[in-house]
Formats: structure tokens, sequence, C-alpha cells
């Protein structure tokens, strides 16, 4: 048998260093391994795309690391018949790991650039079940709402009120807290009758949630 090609080895690595660090979900793990990030990231970074680290995208924006994507996944614990928001498209990845796991994702960005640009990756790549809106992610999409999960992949310093009204009851949300360009939490967020119930997960480094539509771009 000829021995695997570069890329394959590399994909089998990707796969296996999720699996080392902890990553046993065998749906996520499937969808991760399903989902081609080459795709999503800028071309001159094709090579790097299987590395386990954040890439440079357009806007001043980044594509996140592999195993965070791979983690806020598996605690958003996303079922077949969930409808997910996802505050910050960036590059679509996560949405599309999202969709290979849920019946809908709604994924908002500030910029329109780059949800043009993920709107094209999702026809390209055949993924019809996510629908992308350019707008203010602390708004969230309250014309779609209740949403079973909420996934925020930028940090906020405070956790935004709209979104929390917007997740349907016993539904949970993820979303980096904490200070711009700082030590920020991963939170996980779960509405009960008693009130929010908030669990606090991994130390993360997200780019900051910023107020608005971007003007330009
Ligand atoms: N989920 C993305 C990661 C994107 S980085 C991926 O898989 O590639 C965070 C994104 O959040 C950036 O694209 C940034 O423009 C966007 N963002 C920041 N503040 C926002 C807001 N208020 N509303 C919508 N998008 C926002």
């Amino acid at each position: 048998m000829p021995p695997p090609a570069d890329e394959s080895v590399e994909r089998m690595e990707f796969m296996l260093s999720l699996r080392r660090r902890g990553i046993s979900d065998q749906l996520v793990l499937r969808a991760m391994d399903e989902v081609p990030r080459e795709h999503f990231v800028e071309r001159a970074q094709a090579d790097a795309a299987y590395a386990d680290h954040a890439l440079p995208i357009c806007c001043g924006q980044t594509i996140s690391q592999p195993y965070v994507v791979a983690y806020m996944t598996e605690q958003l614990a996303v079922k077949p018949q969930h409808r997910v928001l996802e505050i910050g498209t960036g590059s679509g990845y996560q949405a599309a790991v999202l969709s290979r796991l849920a019946r809908e994702v709604i994924s908002i960005e500030r910029y329109r650039t780059l949800a043009e640009i993920a709107r094209i990756r999702f026809k390209t790549l055949g993924y019809q079940n996510i629908e992308v809106v350019v707008g203010d992610g602390f708004k969230g999409v309250p014309e779609r709402a209740p949403y079973d999960r909420i996934i925020v992949t930028a940090a906020a310093e405070a956790i935004p009120d709209a979104l929390v009204a917007q997740l349907a009851d016993g539904g949970t949300m993820i979303l980096p807290l904490g200070p711009h360009g700082g030590a920020q939490d991963l939170v996980k967020l779960t509405k009960t009758k008693e009130g929010l119930k908030r669990d606090n997960l991994i130390a993360v480094r997200f780019v900051p949630l910023l107020p608005g539509q971007a003007r330009e771009l």
C-alpha cells in the first residue's frame, strides 16, 4: 500500500490531538473530522489549517483554535433537534461544525465581508442549515428566538442581557467572559427556573465582542 498523502497524515494527527486533549464525544469528533478546515483559512495559511492554533482571517479577526472549537462544541451538548445561535461568524468554521450536529444554526457577524465570504463557503460545501445575519450580536437575532443553544465566539466583558432573553428555558449558552485582551474564562450558563446557573470552564483568549455593525468592510 502506498504511504498516505501528507494531508491525510496531518488530518489523522489533528483528530488524534483532539482526542488526546480530552475531546471524547464521538459526534463532535465526527463533525470535526467532516468539516474541511482548509476551506475556512486564508489561502496563504492553508498549510497551517490543521495545526492546533488560531489563525488570522480578514478584518483583523481570527479563526479559533481547533481544540477550543471542539471543546466549546462538546460543552454545548447540541442535539439534532436544536436551533443554535452563534455570535461572531468569522470564518464560519465553528458554525459549520455546529451545523453537522444541530437542526439549524443562525450566525451573526458585524463585518459584512466576513458574513458574505462565510455564506459562499457554506454554499460551496453544501451546508444548507446555516443562516448568516449581518448585525450586532449584542442584540442577538430576536425574530428567530428562542434558541436551545447560544455560543458567543468573541469575548464579552459582561453577560449580554439580550442573549439571555433569547435563550430557551433549560437552554445553555457558552461565552468567553473577561477583559478585552486579558485573561478570560469560558463560561457556561444554563437557564433554569431558579435563574442562571453558571459554571466556569477553561481560560481562553478571544478577540473582543464589539458593539454595533462594523462601519467598513
Ligand atoms: N466563530 C469564528 C471565530 C470568529 S472571531 C470562527 O469559527 O471563525 C470573532 C468574530 O466575532 C469576529 O469575526 C468579529 O468580527 C465578530 N464579532 C465581534 N463582535 C461582534 C458583535 N457585536 N456582533 C457580531 N459579531 C461580532
